[in-house]
């Protein structure tokens, strides 16, 4: 089995180094915008926008007076921008990815457009590639490893920058493919992307477990285990919206403004940071002891809102009001679905999938579905058989009987896995 993994780590460049990183990162960003532009430009005349088609625009770009600056930083990393872009293009032609778009419910907004040279305008369209400014919060570049090297808790990257200290958390392991450094919030990061090939691992434990997922209580399991949400992260939301309020009395890009803006990028990153954190740390938990974890599949439980009164219904607990707030906590809940995804796979474990309708109104001990089952959001009593439990813990026993059955469908664990190959997913393309 081939495992594509990234190891993060904090980079600490001295302040010269920190002067040519941000070189890299302001060119590989200009030469994306660059480049979009002329991409732009071909789509206006029906042209396919591939690598090796937008690629050429490089060194044309390069020879003019004006950007010789480009010549100054690593070269590779420029191609690697142009790969990301051709990436991000082919999401765009991708008729998958587009069917996806449609399922999702969006507000409609104002059409905007990108004007060309000749005075003609492209409309941009959702999914399309986006220019990149300074002031976003991310910034990365990334470079194919044969140009660097690690020794111990240092990285040497090419044209004089010379070593890097990194806060070395954890061994790497593998076969390192890439560097990626970032910038977030005026921090550095460096993550490097490896490889490794393992035998198939054989799950140590032979236990199962369905997980009911949720706002007011994260998880909850079928043998009656519950995860509570992490306290700072509410305690932070607060303060954010206090300081998006400030934001919007500002005027837009003055010096203020700037500086508030930057202060609410870095809580934002502090949250996301905290989540991700507490995120690993449970699903790590999950996945040690449970050979089977099934859960509801977040994509068809977004589809079906009205039948499990839902995510969002849950999340007035919380005053989940706002887009923002809802998207994050979406966004939380997909995240740990897809760490459970890698990391049973991973330890040799399984995860299934389960469609979410009618998980909450089943009476987990008789098996007869009535709304009237559910009385209160935490109160589950059967009205036919008299069968009383929590109501997370009663959705969770559902979740697991209906991964059981959907096994038994499949042929058992050995045919047909449902879980995708996370690793074939994370891996990025370099050369
Ligand atoms: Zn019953």
């Amino acid at each position: 089995m081939k495992i594509s993994q990234h190891c993060k780590f904090r980079l600490l460049p001295n302040q010269e180094q920190e002067i040519l990183l941000n070189q890299a990162i302001g060119s590989a960003r200009f030469v994306w915008n660059q480049i979009l532009a002329k991409s732009f430009e071909m789509f206006a005349k029906d042209e396919f926008i591939r690598y090796e088609t937008i690629e050429k625009n490089l060194v044309p770009l390069k020879k003019i007076p004006e950007f010789s600056f480009l010549g100054d930083t690593y070269s590779a990393c420029l191609q690697q921008k142009i790969r990301d872009l051709a990436t991000a293009w082919k999401k765009f032609y991708n008729a998958k990815e587009q069917a996806k778009l449609k399922q999702k419910p969006f507000k409609p907004k104002k059409p905007r457009f990108f004007k060309l040279a000749d005075g003609s305008e492209v409309q941009l369209r959702p999914l399309m590639p986006r220019f990149k400014k300074k002031s976003d919060g991310e910034q990365s570049f990334r470079l194919p490893f044969q140009d660097c090297d690690v020794v111990g808790d240092r990285v040497s990257l090419p044209k004089k920058t010379g070593w890097i200290k990194f806060k070395k958390s954890q061994e790497i392991v593998g076969k390192i493919t890439s560097v990626t450094i970032k910038k977030i919030c005026g921090l550095w990061y460096i993550s490097f992307c490896t490889n490794r090939e393992v035998e198939q691992p054989i799950h140590p434990s032979k236990s199962a477990i369905g997980i009911d997922l949720g706002v007011k209580k994260l998880i909850t399991t079928s043998s009656g285990q519950v995860f509570d949400p992490i306290n700072s992260f509410k305690a932070n939301q607060v303060k954010l919206a206090r300081l998006q309020r400030k934001l919007r009395k500002k005027t837009k890009f003055s010096q203020n403004w700037k500086k508030l803006n930057l202060k609410i990028n870095k809580l934002h990153h502090h949250i996301a940071n905290i989540r991700h954190d507490y995120l690993h740390k449970v699903t790590t938990t999950l996945s040690k002891n449970h050979a089977m974890i099934v859960v509801e599949d977040l994509k068809v439980a977004n589809m079906s809102k009205s039948a499990k009164g839902s995510i969002e219904k849950k999340g007035k607990n919380v005053k989940a009001k706002s887009g923002l707030n809802k998207s994050i906590l979406d966004q939380g809940l997909s995240m740990l679905v897809d760490m459970l995804e890698y990391k049973q796979l991973w330890r040799g474990g399984l995860l299934v999938k389960i469609d979410p309708r009618y998980t909450s109104q089943t009476c987990s001990s008789c098996g007869h579905v009535a709304k009237e089952n559910r009385q209160t959001q935490a109160k589950f009593e059967c009205v036919e058989c008299g069968f009383s439990e929590n109501a997370d813990i009663n959705a969770s026993c559902n979740i697991l009987a209906a991964g059981h059955a959907v096994l038994s469908v499949e042929g058992g664990c050995g045919k047909g896995r449902p879980v995708k190959q996370k690793a074939s997913e994370i891996r990025e393309e370099v050369t």
